[in-house]
């Protein structure tokens, strides 16, 4: 295999030849569109590399990934480009950029769906949602499948269904030597375990075929509390989730209510914190299921009848392209008296609007799945909490960061260890990337090193190959 060194000087002048072996356009420095098209979703992070290649097809594919080990350059893989590292893009090498493979396959009687790895979650939920079905992804539509698969993918579904990779039962992969192949539980099952939260690290994913379930209208929508009270709300949530009923989704939020509609004007630009539901079962259920949260009294009790992709997209205004965005995340078992007490101190001091942290539960479905199942090695762990400082203004990047990391360092003791790997921070390092993986690392790194000996995937968060 030839060897991966970066040569960046020689991308230019070869840039013709991966044009001709594509149907789709290939974007250099000097095209009018190159600056729209190596935008990443987080402003915080600029990248500029050598060529864009825009894949039209598997085929595409093929050829970026043969060019890119051919000529040297270092490779990267753009799916929604959401990821907060920025690892959707490379400096002066080659984006292997999915955005343009966005075919669907709904099988309503088989209950599963077949996804091109440049779709977003929102054109997955608008394709099944005609079928009254779902599959569990993240809780923004405008993120990619392929990240949020590849690294575990958690939402408003996980309690009752799973996380997403609980739910894929096959996928295309195109390898560092070019050659596609099939991985599911009855071929290339090595492999077929690496990709359910190992990342982009063994190839690039062309096509990925889902289990789907019936989810139409869900209850969904927040409570909110003053967060004077936040204390006593996140002491009787740590309680009530985990033993609350598996179609009861909940995530636990510091947040700044959005000037916005369906807000009350008496509510917006208020410090609040919350609990945002999403209930997969009838609405008598919902209404008997949440009773406890409505006992407690909440400021605003938002929960309605929606359907499915009406509560995906709900967000999206609120986290637009090109803001500045850094975020930290643990996985955590419990939430003892201390947490809480560090929680209300710092949620307290989110320095922006868009600031917010979140505990995300991952019991349920997804806690039933053993930790050597799949690389995600910590599915005794109840949250994956996660601290996000973001804003538009470039100027407050420091400060977002800095509340991020403080927040981050005060919790991080009542941690599970690892984090998740979707939400590790730029520059966090190989520690916690072994960390998340635990006692799968090794088992991963063996993987690599049989699929990817070079380590061509190597911008993601990096599983080093072992000498096979
Ligand atoms: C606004 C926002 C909301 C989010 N909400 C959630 C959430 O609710 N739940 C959750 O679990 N996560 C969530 N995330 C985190 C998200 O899972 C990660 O950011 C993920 O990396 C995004 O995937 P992407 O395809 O959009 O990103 P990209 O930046 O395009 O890619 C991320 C990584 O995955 C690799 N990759 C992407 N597609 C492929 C492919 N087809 N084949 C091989 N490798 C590929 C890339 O090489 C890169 O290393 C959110 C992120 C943002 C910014």
């Amino acid at each position: 295999m030839a060897t991966t060194e970066a040569k960046p000087a020689a991308a230019a002048e070869n840039g013709a030849q991966l044009e001709e072996a594509m149907r789709g356009p290939v974007i250099r420095p000097d095209d009018p569109d190159y600056d729209e098209a190596r935008k990443l979703f987080n402003g915080m992070i600029e990248r500029r590399p050598a060529l864009i290649a825009r894949c039209r097809d598997t085929a595409d594919v093929i050829a970026a990934v043969n060019h890119a080990r051919a000529e040297g350059l270092t490779l990267a893989v753009r799916g929604g480009a959401h990821n907060g590292a920025g690892l959707g893009s490379v400096d002066d090498g080659l984006v292997v950029d999915l955005s343009p493979m966005r075919g669907i396959r709904v099988d309503p009687n088989a209950r599963t769906v077949r996804v091109e790895g440049g779709c977003t979650w929102g054109d997955v939920d608008h394709a099944t949602h005609a079928f009254g079905l779902a599959t569990p992804s993240g809780i923004i539509s405008t993120t990619g499948v392929g990240g949020l698969t590849l690294g575990g993918g958690v939402g408003h579904l996980t309690r009752r269904h799973g996380l997403a990779i609980d739910n894929l039962l096959e996928a295309d992969v195109v390898l560092a030597d070019g050659s596609m192949v099939r991985a599911a539980e009855d071929e290339n099952p090595d492999l077929f375990w690496a990709i359910r939260g190992g990342g982009g690290n063994f190839g690039v994913v062309t096509s990925f075929l889902f289990r789907l379930h019936p989810v139409g209208i869900v209850n969904a929508g927040p409570t909110l509390w003053p967060l004077e009270r936040a204390g006593d709300v996140l002491r009787w949530y740590r309680e009530f989730l985990p033993s609350a009923p598996e179609e009861l989704n909940g995530f636990f939020a510091f947040l700044t209510v959005p000037p916005a509609d369906p807000f009350p004007p008496e509510l917006h630009m208020q410090k609040m914190c919350g609990v945002v539901w999403c209930h997969a079962g009838s609405e008598a259920e919902a209404t008997e299921a949440l009773a406890p949260a409505r006992e407690l009294e909440p400021a605003l009790y938002g929960v309605q009848p929606m359907p499915y992709p009406a509560l995906q997209s709900a967000f999206d205004a609120l986290y637009s392209a090109g803001d500045q965005w850094y975020w930290r995340a643990d996985l955590v078992d419990e939430i003892p008296d201390e947490a809480v007490e560090r929680h209300v101190e710092h949620g307290a001091k989110a320095p922006t609007m868009q600031s917010t942290m979140h505990l995300y539960p991952i019991d349920g479905a997804a806690g039933r799945v053993g930790n050597d199942e799949t690389p995600w090695a910590y599915r005794d762990a109840k949250w994956t909490q996660v601290i996000v400082g973001v804003d538009p203004d470039p100027a407050r990047a420091e400060e977002i960061r800095t509340w991020t990391v403080d927040y981050w360092e005060a919790l991080h003791p009542h941690s599970a260890g690892g984090s998740y790997v979707n939400m590790l921070g730029e520059g966090e390092g190989e520690d916690r990337v072994r960390a998340t993986y635990g006692p799968n690392y090794e088992r991963l790194a063996g993987i690599k090193g049989r699929y990817d000996p070079d380590n061509l995937f190597r911008t993601n968060q990096n599983i080093k190959p072992a000498k096979p």
